[in-house]
């Protein structure tokens, strides 16, 4: 039978289907959604992914002009002067691969430079990058804990620090998220473990909200637990560099994890934090270990990122007033979207089909937004996933919040209309 969703081809794993069946069904699935104009790969960039892209969709031929509000770019370095040209001098210099694992081949100036200069940032003594946000996470959580341990990880974490749990062979626990309650009375039930990690995020993800990391913190002291903050979302967006700094906890998070792909514009990961625990996830992590280190111009583009996110603290305000702005319109319009500005705005839908229609329609009207579906998110909180960048105008902004309240109406999501219940 036809399959209308990913989270039905999912079930028909979960059911026991075997792959091939699975995979056939699927691509009778995505020819069907293709041809209503829904292609999730189909999208190709023709250049760089700032406040605006031009792309083409092969159906459907043409190039076009797009709002691009879909990228993790906040602060629009991915095209910065500075950063290209730190990435074409390392490219000239070192070449555009790394060769092999830093501990077969060893580490380059630029990249070493980046480590430290990250760790400067987050005023942390050493730091360590990986080649991805998520091998950061996968690498740095299953080196940390093991069968004597037990990892508490917040309900809506990242798949990265989950996958990172389930791989290191520790008991996994969640605790609701954000509650510092709740997550007290879990650490309560794991006297016996040898070492318990705390795994939340500073930003997070899919909802744009600030955890309460000092909340969360003064919990994990109380029962002697280690804190992980994985900053890909709050690094360079939260005043002050990060969500360590915004809560004033420089120096007193065990480990930080953060992504070189969203604010810093790049590509790759790392993990900040005491020297000997760096040290040896440095050794022990295998997503580094067993991976080529990133390569040189990349470390080279992210170093030169880190110097203007610090010497250029108009494009961070920048930002924040773009967040301000467009939550204040899309609250206004009726949409239903987080309580607090955010440079994540989830704008919650809840139907599958208005989701549909809705995204449909903007990416006719030139608006690149992405709609984010379980099992990213909870089912029945399916969203559109507005995210903002230095970057954009105030006419970008206007021109999108024009096509969304279109969209919105034509779906019959705003104004009150039929806005579903939060689950
Ligand atoms: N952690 C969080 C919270 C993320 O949102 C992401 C990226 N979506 C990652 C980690 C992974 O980072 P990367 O994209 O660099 O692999």
């Amino acid at each position: 039978s036809k399959v209308s969703s990913l989270q039905e081809i999912l079930h028909a794993r979960e059911q026991g289907l075997g792959i091939r069946e699975t995979a056939a069904l699927f691509a009778e699935g995505l020819k069907e959604l293709a041809g209503r104009g829904h292609n999730l790969y189909g999208r190709v960039l023709l250049e760089a992914t700032d406040a605006n892209v031009k792309v083409t969709y092969p159906l459907e031929g043409g190039e076009r002009q797009m709002i691009m509000m879909a990228s993790n770019n906040y602060l629009g370095l991915s095209t910065h002067p500075k950063c290209v040209e730190a990435a074409r001098d390392a490219a000239e210099k070192f070449g555009v691969g790394s060769g092999s694992s830093p501990l077969l081949v060893g580490t380059y100036p630029v990249t070493k430079e980046l480590e430290a200069k990250l760790a400067k940032f987050k005023k942390t003594e050493d730091a360590c990058v990986f080649s991805t946000g998520y091998s950061a996470n996968v690498g740095v959580i299953s080196s940390v804990v093991g069968k004597h341990d037990v990892v508490i990880v917040d309900r809506l974490a990242h798949a990265s620090m989950v996958d990172g749990a389930k791989l290191s062979g520790a008991n996994v626990k969640v605790f609701k998220h954000s509650d510092a309650e709740h997550l007290d009375r879990v650490l309560s039930r794991c006297k016996n473990y040898v070492t318990k990690l705390v795994a939340i995020e500073g930003i997070y993800s899919m909802d744009g909200d600030i955890a309460p990391v000092d909340e969360i913190l003064k919990v994990c002291r109380k029962h002697d637990a280690m804190l992980l903050v994985d900053e890909a979302h709050s690094t360079g967006v939260l005043p002050g560099g990060g969500a360590a700094a915004y809560f004033g906890l420089e120096g007193e998070i065990d480990l930080i994890v953060g992504t070189l792909s969203k604010a810093i514009g790049c590509c790759g990961g790392f993990v900040a934090g005491k020297q000997d625990l760096v040290t040896y996830i440095r050794y022990f992590a295998r997503s580094a270990m067993f991976s080529t280190a990133p390569s040189p111009p990349v470390m080279a583009a992210a170093s030169a990122a880190v110097d203007v996110m610090q010497d250029e603290p108009e494009r961070c305000e920048k930002l924040w007033e773009n967040c301000r702005f467009m939550h204040c319109e899309l609250k206004r319009m009726g949409f239903r979207v987080n309580d607090e500005p955010s440079p994540i705005i989830p704008v919650i839908i809840g139907s599958m089909d208005a989701m549909r229609q809705m995204t449909l329609e903007l990416h006719r009207n030139n608006i690149c937004i992405n709609s984010v579906i379980f099992p990213a998110v909870a089912k029945g909180s399916e969203r559109l996933r507005i995210s903002l960048t230095a970057n954009h105008t105030r006419e970008q902004l206007v021109e999108a919040l024009r096509c969304l309240e279109q969209a919105g109406r034509n779906a019959g999501m705003v104004n009150g209309s039929i806005l579903p219940k939060l689950p």
